[in-house]
């Protein structure tokens, strides 16, 4: 199917694509859209790493037990084994179980109880910060490649022409 150009009556019109935009738009476009591609892929890895990473610090804390040092001294004091073990194994020790013992040794418990779980609780803490701001940083970074992702493509975009082969006339096509 041949159209003949309506602007010099003899050369006939070719399908053909064109930029939307100038050259320099389009340069513009490519060097917006291909830096943002990256930048994207790296933050969706980034928050990723970010996520894994500070769950398994929450993670790690949450199993911290005693150290031996405290279990040594809490032996020595002559708390029961089995409170030790239950200590051991981050469980809470029962009121019940602490009434059997000594001011002393309720004391140490408790305590040891209370430092296991200050240190939890930041590790937890830590954990979660380090999910959320690593998140966040990563979600501003990807939203604003995105944005630039985008403008960069626009400016790229190409519209289908009828191009006359000897004049050059170009003629909209739907
Ligand atoms: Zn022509």
């Amino acid at each position: 199917m041949l159209i003949s150009c309506k602007v010099c009556d003899t050369g006939v019109l070719q399908p053909t694509k064109v930029h939307r935009c100038h050259g320099a738009l389009v340069v513009l476009g490519w060097l917006l859209l291909v830096p943002s591609l990256v930048v994207l892929c790296g933050s969706i890895a980034g928050a990723g790493c970010a996520v894994v990473g500070g769950a398994g610090t929450a993670r790690a804390s949450v199993a911290l037990e005693p150290s031996d040092l405290a279990v040594a001294a809490l032996t020595s004091q002559g708390v029961p084994a089995e409170i030790v073990e239950k200590l051991r194994r981050g469980e809470r020790v029962l009121e019940l179980e602490l009434e059997e013992l000594t001011v002393e040794q309720r004391d140490a418990v408790r305590s040891q109880q209370n430092a296991m779980a200050i240190v939890r609780g930041a590790g937890a803490l830590a954990g979660t910060s380090a999910v959320f701001f690593g998140g966040a940083t990563f979600l501003c970074t990807g939203v604003s490649a995105l944005f630039g992702a985008f403008a960069g493509w626009l400016f790229t975009l190409r519209r289908k022409v009828l191009r006359c082969l000897t004049c050059g006339a170009l003629t909209p096509r739907s």
